[in-house]
């Protein structure tokens, strides 16, 4: 069965545009509405739809999820969920973005973590007369990476790799360790190894405590998700989040099909996800 789709490729976004003749940023208000089906929210039924176009031309989706049972503070946001895709996929920056209702704060200062952050531009498909307008006139006098980190230091959609590994054990002075973070899964290596990956791939410049999670659902099939963190600390996703993501846009069903999950992380991390990953989980996949 087709899944809905959290990605068009960039041919297939042309030629939508064409066939409609529009431009690929003017395709984008077009398709908020059927973003906005794909949200997942029990608590508030206020779904928010974010279509974003980055520099290879291929057009990304993004929802909010809300997990109920869990503080509001572990929702996604459509602008959150947006940009991780963005990051699952390597898209390295974000051009324009079109979203059903104004970004909250909290995404307006996540948005900051990208580099060039100030010439992505944002239309709000609500207002009354919609047209994009460059982040800056939504956050005028920004707080972001550059106010904590070296200029060089790779941003949020930038590569990088945290050199974490699991055979050093004994030598490493940052010892990686992986749970399991879900009761009686016994996780197979390419489980653990799919964690390591996006451990190394985590976004954690202000806390130096890279994280990644891996899933895996009743059909074996694997989804990734890397903690990404954010200047201002609150707006960062989680692993367990950033997997969640990764399964949602996936084609992953319901929560209950997630059957084992594994977490690496440094032992002496400063910044720990094993307690928040257990609860998380343990949480949505007993709805
Ligand atoms: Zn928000």
């Amino acid at each position: 069965m087709d899944h809905p789709k959290f990605v068009i490729e960039a041919s297939e976004a042309e030629s939508m545009a064409k066939s409609s003749g529009l431009t690929l940023k003017q395709l984008l208000p077009s398709l908020v509405k059927s973003a906005q089906t794909l949200a997942r929210t029990p608590i508030s039924n206020f779904n928010v739809g974010a279509v974003g176009v980055g520099p290879s031309g291929r057009i990304y989706f993004g929802v909010n999820l809300e997990f109920p049972g869990l503080p509001l503070h572990h929702t996604v946001h459509g602008e959150q969920f947006l940009v991780t895709n963005l990051f699952i996929n390597g898209e390295t920056h974000l051009d324009y973005l079109a979203v059903s209702a104004a970004p909250c704060g909290h995404c307006r200062q996540f948005l900051q973590e990208i580099r060039g952050a100030p010439d992505i531009r944002i239309l709000i498909t609500s207002d009354e007369n919609p047209d994009f307008t460059p982040l800056p006139k939504f956050l005028s006098h920004r707080f972001g990476p550059h106010d904590l980190l070296p200029h060089d230091t790779p941003l949020l959609l930038e590569q990088r790799h945290n050199g974490l590994s699991f055979s050093g054990e004994t030598h490493n002075p940052s010892p990686t360790g992986f749970v399991c973070i879900n009761n009686g899964y016994h996780p197979n290596e390419k489980l653990k190894f799919a964690a390591l990956e996006a451990a190394n791939k985590s976004h954690a410049p202000y806390s130096g405590s890279p994280s990644g999670i891996a899933l895996i659902d009743s059909d074996g099939k694997i989804y990734k998700g890397s903690y990404m963190e954010s200047a201002a600390y609150n707006p960062s996703i989680g692993p367990v989040q950033a997997a969640l993501v990764a399964y949602v846009a996936g084609g992953g069903g319901d929560y209950e099909k997630i059957v084992g999950a594994v977490l690496v992380e440094k032992e002496a991390a400063v910044v720990r996800q094993e307690l928040t990953a257990k609860l998380l989980l343990q949480s949505i996949s007993s709805q």
